[in-house]
């Protein structure tokens, strides 16, 4: 089956491989090498100094590594801006609600273009803002935000830049201290190619809380970085995802690292954008807005979504619907994983036969 849903993933035979590692104690000096190169691998891949930055690693999905990054980094006398342009802006939203963080919402419908010029006039007139949190491509519907201007504009205005980059990281430039990111949250099984259950933040060193009261027992990212540094970890990690992530990072680095990566996706997305443009189905975005990572395409007018998946599943291929109110007009379709132009263009020839067939 090919996965072209965002993540989980399809692996390469060599991670799956990895994953049927030696039975480990996480207590021993084994697990702590695995961990240990993990959070340097993660590090260099944007040649990140580990003096200055941490991957703290987390055992979860992708979202839990967004409710730590929120959770530990906003003070209690900390406000929070959080700009939404999709599901996982909103959801940003939703976990400093369910903290009972300060914060305030920039909210923009789904799919559009971040207003740079109504998050500098907020930032302008209220200086209680202490942090912004941002999804990088938001997987909603593909669109990659400007990280870059919103990044100068949150150290303009001394505020601190939370990302949301568990479907960039891996695959999309990311230019950490040129942009003044503080911390950027993400996951082992979307562009990394790992699998589920193990997730990290990328922190600055100095945007770690010092002394302030814990909000979360499970999900406080000082005390996973303070015992991480120290080679040791609070709770039992999922130690078969760890095994999973090292080696996808290795064959990362062996293939050329993130940029080739993205080059990839981006070859394989513009294939499948090509092919159903021929047949007449136009993608969402234009192409310049959207990520290297997933597109979103309307629905044919001849199909509805289910009808359209099943098919396809039916011939080996997972799409993944809209969210929300997107469900009836749109499908996504990820270019993640061990997956080949071979494949896509296969996608392609049995859409266009599906599509013949009505
Ligand atoms: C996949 C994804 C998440 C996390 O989802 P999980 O199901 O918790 O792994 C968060 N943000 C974005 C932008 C995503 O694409």
């Amino acid at each position: 089956m090919i996965l072209l849903n965002p993540g989980p993933v399809n692996l390469s035979e060599r991670v799956r491989a990895a994953l049927l590692g030696p039975d480990l104690c996480h207590r021993e000096t084994e697990f702590a090498d695995l961990q240990d190169e993990i959070r340097e691998r993660l590090l260099a891949l944007y040649d990140l100094d580990p003096e200055r930055w941490a991957a703290v690693l987390l055992s979860g999905s992708g979202t839990a590594a967004m409710e730590a990054m929120v959770s530990s980094l906003v003070p209690a006398q900390g406000k929070l801006l959080v700009i939404e342009n999709g599901v996982y802006g909103e959801r940003l939203s939703k976990i400093a609600q369910i903290y009972s963080i300060a914060h305030g919402t920039l909210h923009h419908r789904w799919g559009a273009e971040i207003d740079i010029q109504r998050l500098e006039q907020t930032l302008k007139e209220d200086p209680a803002i202490t942090h912004v949190a941002v999804v990088h491509h938001e997987t909603t519907t593909g669109r990659l935000n400007d990280l870059a201007t919103i990044g100068s504009l949150c150290r303009q205005h001394q505020t601190q830049l939370l990302v949301d980059g568990v479907s960039s990281f891996g695959a999309e430039a990311l230019a950490f201290e040129n942009w003044g990111i503080n911390a950027l949250a993400a996951t082992a099984n979307k562009c990394l190619h790992g699998i589920p259950g193990a997730a990290f933040v990328v922190v600055r060193r100095d945007s770690l809380p010092t002394n302030s009261p814990q909000r979360s027992l499970y999900l406080d990212l000082a005390v996973y970085c303070r015992e991480q540094d120290r080679r040791s970890t609070p709770f039992t990690p999922a130690v078969q995802a760890f095994y999973g992530l090292l080696e996808a990072l290795r064959e990362l680095a062996e293939d050329g690292n993130w940029k080739a990566r993205g080059e990839h996706y981006r070859r394989l997305a513009d294939l499948v954008a090509d092919g159903l443009h021929s047949l007449g189905i136009e993608s969402l975005l234009p192409r310049e807005s959207s990520s290297c990572v997933l597109r979103a395409y309307h629905l044919p007018a001849t199909l509805n979504y289910q009808e359209l998946h099943d098919q396809l599943k039916r011939q080996g291929f997972v799409i993944y619907a809209g969210q929300g109110g997107l469900e009836t007009q749109i499908f996504r379709v990820s270019t993640m994983g061990a997956i080949s132009a071979q494949d896509m263009k296969h996608f392609v020839t049995t859409i266009e036969k599906i599509l013949e067939q009505k």
